[in-house]
Order: structure tokens, then C-alpha cells, then sequence
């Protein structure tokens, strides 16, 4: 049955990379039918709302989001779109698999991590305080019903995928109560598990063998902030950001986006990468059944990285995000 789902288009890069993506679905006969909805700073100066209210109610209904990025204005009391979100609709797993593509040159070969971030809580919570006028406080929150269920969603990623390692970052040496408890939970959990290796780091070491040695990391699963900068870091690993693809889930919803965000600094100039979000839709398409056009999508992502022809600024060549999108339109006509 065709799966109607909700597109929200997303500023900066966001419209060039969506149009790109779903050109694409319909050329691997993806069984979708799109309900398309522009959100963000542009039809905010139009209309007064960043997101349309029947865009939120289209996600409502349809309950799978593919969602481009949505700039977020620096330090004007104004909460992040993107938080908001994932608290509205309960998307409290962030699951962001980095994946060294053997077709590309990187700077590491063989790199398979997948990071669950925490997505509602921690310090993106936005409770921020005045003490007085030198002195500013911000609020980190973890609790036991978060913790829990994002740590077990990493384990049983584990389990179902057959990964052999489950790494809790943390910074529970000096944070002793809040990333304390999310350690103990974790340690507690992983006793449910005792086919999975468990281990735990300190988020700044965490940092360093990620860089020295990133190949021993497998699964890994923390709160949201130090979710938010490694999976950014996972993605340097794997040749940037234009390549890194997340799902945020919750029981009933799911939203699937590009790590990056609406990447200003090249937005109109045609050099955008769509991949980041074209892999997020292919996690959508293996959620919803239809694996095999995302097989179909991922081979012909490959071909075209092998034959390095038309590659964007980013990953080192000199396409224009249409030269790389109708590459791979010809690999999949194939
Ligand atoms: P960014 O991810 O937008 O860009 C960082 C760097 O990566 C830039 O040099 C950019 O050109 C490059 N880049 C990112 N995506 C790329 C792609 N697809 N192809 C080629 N190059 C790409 O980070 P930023 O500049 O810190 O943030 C810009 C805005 O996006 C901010 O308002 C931020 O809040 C927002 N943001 C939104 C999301 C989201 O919607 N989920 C996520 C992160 C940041």
C-alpha cells in the first residue's frame, strides 16, 4: 500500500536538498505519495509561524516526517524548531549510523558506528536562568524513564543487528549525579545483555580515541548534548556531514533528517550535498518495508562515488547538486 508521508523543506539548503531527494524516491519507484510543506525562517517573515499548523498535522497523521534542516536564530530567546520537535512528537531516540563507504576516499576505512543520542532532555531542555547581571545558569536534566529507554533501544539496536559492543559516554566523574545516574542505568541494563560487550568512557576520551582509534567503537549511547557533538564528530570520520543520516523515533512517531543543518554558507549556490538526507530516507524506506528500492538507491549512491564523476564541492569533486542527483538518476535507470 502506498505510504503517504509528511516533507517539510527546510531552509538554507534545506528546499535544494529535499527537491533532490524526492526527484530521486520517484525515480526508484519509492510506493510514496508526499504531502510537501515549506517551514522554517522564510514562512515565518511570510506567515508568522515557522511551521504551518497543517504541516504539523499532516505529521500527525501520517506519523513519518522527512524533514530538512531548519535554521535556528543564535541567542534570540527563540527555541530551536528542531527541539521542539522531537518534544512535541515524543522523539526520544536519535539514532545516527556513520558508515566509511568504501567507494569514497576518506580519512578512515572501515568505520561502522551508530550513536543513540538521548533526544529530550539533558540541557536541551532550554532552561536557562539569570542569576544576576555576570552570572547566567543553565539547567541539565536526566531521568531515570529517559535514560532507560533510549540505553535499552541501543542494546536491543545491538542484538537485533548482531553488533558486538555497546559504549555509554559519559562525564559522570565530575557530572556525579546526573550523567551518575545515566551511567548506573546503563551498567545496570547491560546485564540483560550479556552477549553485548559493555563498556563506558569519559566523553572527552571518548574524543581523542574516536580520532586515534575509531574502529573499536560499534554502538554507543549517551545523553543529548554529547550525542549532538559526536555524531558530528562520527561524521568528519566518514568524509563530513553531507553524508551523515539520523532517524529521531519515538513509540509512535518517526522523523527522518540530515544530521547537518541548513549549511548558510553555500544555501542558493547549487554545491549542496543531498546525500545525508537521501540515506535518511533510505533508513524511512527499510522502516516501512520497502527495502529493496532502498537497496536500489544505496547501489546506485555507490556507483556513483565510484566513479568519482560527479561529486559535489564537499566530498572533493566539482558537481552541482543536479550533475550528482542526475547521476544517480542514470545509475538507477539502469
Ligand atoms: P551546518 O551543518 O549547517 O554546516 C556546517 C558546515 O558543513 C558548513 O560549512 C556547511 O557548508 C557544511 N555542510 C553541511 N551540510 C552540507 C551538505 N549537505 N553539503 C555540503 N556541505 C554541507 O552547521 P551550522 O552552520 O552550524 O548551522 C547552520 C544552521 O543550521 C543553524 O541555524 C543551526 O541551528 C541549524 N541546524 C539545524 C539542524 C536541523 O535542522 N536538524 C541541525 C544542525 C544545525
Amino acid at each position: 500500500m502506498t505510504q503517504t508521508i509528511t516533507v517539510f523543506r527546510g531552509d538554507g539548503i534545506g528546499p535544494e536538498i529535499t527537491d533532490a531527494v524526492l526527484t530521486i524516491l520517484q525515480e526508484a519507484k519509492a510506493d510514496l505519495a508526499f504531502e510537501i510543506f515549506d517551514v522554517g525562517e522564510a514562512v515565518y517573515h511570510k506567515t508568522g509561524f515557522f511551521i504551518p499548523e497543517n504541516g504539523l498535522e499532516s505529521f500527525r497523521q501520517n506519523k513519518i516526517l522527512l524533514k530538512s534542516p531548519i535554521t535556528t536564530p543564535i541567542g534570540k530567546g527563540f527555541r530551536s524548531l528542531n527541539v521542539t520537535l522531537r518534544n512535541q512528537f515524543d522523539l526520544w531516540a536519535n539514532i545516527r549510523p556513520a558508515k566509511s563507504n568504501p567507494c569514497l576516499d576518506t580519512l578512515y576505512k572501515n568505520i561502522d558506528i551508530v550513536t543513540f543520542r538521548e533526544n529530550t532532555e539533558d540541557l536541551y531542555i532550554g532552561e536557562e536562568k539569570k542569576i544576576d547581571e555576570d552570572t547566567v545558569i543553565a539547567i541539565k536534566k536526566i531521568t531515570r524513564t529517559a535514560s532507560q529507554r533510549i540505553i535499552r533501544a541501543a542494546f536491543e539496536y545491538c542484538r537485533r543487528h548482531h553488533r558486538k559492543k555497546c559504549t555509554c559516554v559519559h562525564k559522570a566523574n565530575i557530572l556525579k549525579q546526573t550523567d551518575g545516574l545515566f551511567l548506573s542505568l546503563f551498567q545496570e541494563i547491560a546485564k540483560d545483555y550479556p552477549e553485548i560487550q559493555a563498556n563506558d568512557l569519559i566523553v572527552d576520551n571518548t574524543c581523542m580515541q574516536l580520532v586515534m582509534h575509531p574502529q573499536q567503537f560499534d554502538v554507543m549511547v549517551m545523553p543529548n548534548l554529547y550525542g549532538d557533538i559526536i555524531s558530528d564528530l562520527t561524521s568528519g570520520l566518514i568524509g563530513g556531514l553531507g553524508l551523515l543520516p539520523s532517524c529521531n523515533k519515538g513509540d509512535e512517531y518517526a522523523m527522518y533528517e540530515a544530521v547537518h543543518g541548513s549549511a548558510p554558507d553555500i544555501a542558493g549556490k547549487g554545491i549542496a550535498n543531498p546525500t545525508a538526507l537521501l540515506l535518511s530516507s533510505c533508513m524511512m524506506l527499510d522502516d516501512i518495508g520497502q527495502i529493496k528500492t532502498a537497496k536500489t538507491i544505496r547501489t546506485a549512491l555507490d556507483q556513483v562515488f565510484s566513479k568519482k564523476q560527479a561529486l559535489t564541492p564537499d566530498l572533493g569533486g566539482q558537481a552541482s547538486t543536479k550533475e550528482f542527483v542526475e547521476a544517480i538518476l542514470q545509475e538507477i535507470r539502469r
